[in-house]
């Protein structure tokens, strides 16, 4: 029994990379590992890609870089988002390849890469209509490609671009992306043949094998969740994450008893309250004050009363066996019942990406 505990299931992950291997064929996978692996730990969740099919890594950040780098020296490692002077040296230190879209920021990296006496590795990114990072002139992207080849300093290892709304099956913006980065694409490739050229990320792995190119960005299904926010399972993929906790308190509750601050809930029947003892300082996020399930003795029992910081409160209605010390389960499988992420996120009007980012550094992430 723990107060509160994610549970991470590694042979999910790796089967969920095998899955987006078979879809993806020849094409690498490249398991994005960035926020801590979507909130459930990167270390353990990068070594299950690796078994998995996965045969690259990618971050967001330089930190990020110098954790992965460090722990996983001969995999190809790719830190995805912008960096500032001080991050391009720990990024380069940590051995990562690095995303250039600016001839400024190019030379910067080049110079880095000098003083630290090793080439640096550079995808050129292209923002084909993502309006984020990356370099939105077709021509100024292959420049950039044959000043990258061109500098003793640099060596051109991709291009590539990020995809809009590729979870969005309707729509015709995800092809008109897919249309300008493959003119992008065959330009630097036919003057460059051995450039790796990526784009899509897992939503766009299933909706569209055009966009697989020589590799794939893969993050939110590795961890078993739906790019679409529908049923991960249909898609043959399998949930990794497990939030559980316990009863800490069973309390008897009269007829208009409120639970938590600001009397957000009374008791209409008389009734028995379950205290969990985890809250929104883990990442269970006060938008679900009434407006949540927990599983306990294989039973969803609604959520009832504020969300606070370290408690919240379930009814357990006026007939319980449920006792202190039951385990409760927040999001995952107990007996035949089950909650997922995506069912959290639906609540909260928010995607399952956010819910486990979300969970907080408070929570231990163990393997399930
Ligand atoms: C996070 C990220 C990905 C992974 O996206 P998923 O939807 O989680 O598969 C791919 N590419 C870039 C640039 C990203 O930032």
């Amino acid at each position: 029994m723990e107060r509160a505990v994610a549970r991470i299931d590694f042979d999910a992950v790796a089967a969920n990379c095998a899955r987006l291997k078979a879809e993806l064929g020849e094409a690498e996978l490249c398991a994005v590992v960035k926020a801590d692996g979507y909130g459930h730990g990167a270390d353990g969740c990068a070594e299950a890609a690796l078994a998995g099919g996965a045969t690259r890594l990618a971050v967001a950040t330089a930190v990020e870089a110098a954790q992965i780098g460090r722990r996983f020296q001969h995999i190809p490692l790719l830190t995805m988002g912008a960096l500032t002077e001080a991050e391009v040296d720990v990024t380069l230190s940590a051995g990562s390849e690095l995303t250039v879209w600016r001839e400024d920021f190019r030379r910067l990296v080049a110079a880095r890469a000098r003083a630290q006496g090793r080439p640096a590795r550079i995808h050129v990114k292209h923002d084909s209509g993502m309006g984020r990072l990356g370099n939105p002139d077709p021509e100024g992207v292959v420049e950039l490609a044959r000043a990258c080849a061109a500098d003793p300093d640099l060596e051109l290892a991709g291009v590539w671009t990020h995809f809009a709304t590729a979870d969005e099956p309707e729509s015709g913006y995800f092809d008109e992306q897919l249309g300008r980065f493959e003119t992008v694409a065959a330009t630097v490739r036919s003057e460059f043949p051995e450039v790796t050229v990526h784009a899509a990320n897992s939503a766009a792995v299933f909706l569209d094998s055009r966009s697989h190119f020589d590799m794939a960005r893969c993050g939110v299904a590795i961890y078993g969740l739906d790019p679409f926010q529908g049923d991960p399972v249909d898609r043959g993929l399998r949930p990794a994450l497990s939030l559980r906790s316990y009863v800490a308190d069973v309390k008897h509750f009269r007829v208009g008893a409120s639970a938590g601050y600001g009397q957000r809930w009374a008791a209409a029947i008389e009734t028995w309250v379950g205290v969990i003892p985890l809250g929104y300082g883990d990442g269970i996020r006060r938008g679900l004050t009434n407006n949540a399930e927990v599983l306990v003795r294989g039973h969803r029992r609604p959520l009832v009363g504020t969300v606070s910081m370290d408690n919240v409160t379930i009814d357990l209605g006026p007939e319980t066996q449920v006792r202190p010390g039951d385990e409760v389960v927040l999001i995952g499988v107990q007996g035949e019942e089950e909650i997922r992420a995506e069912e959290l996120a639906a609540r909260l009007g928010t995607i399952n990406y956010e819910i486990t980012c979300g969970i907080s550094a408070r929570v231990p992430r163990r393997p399930a």
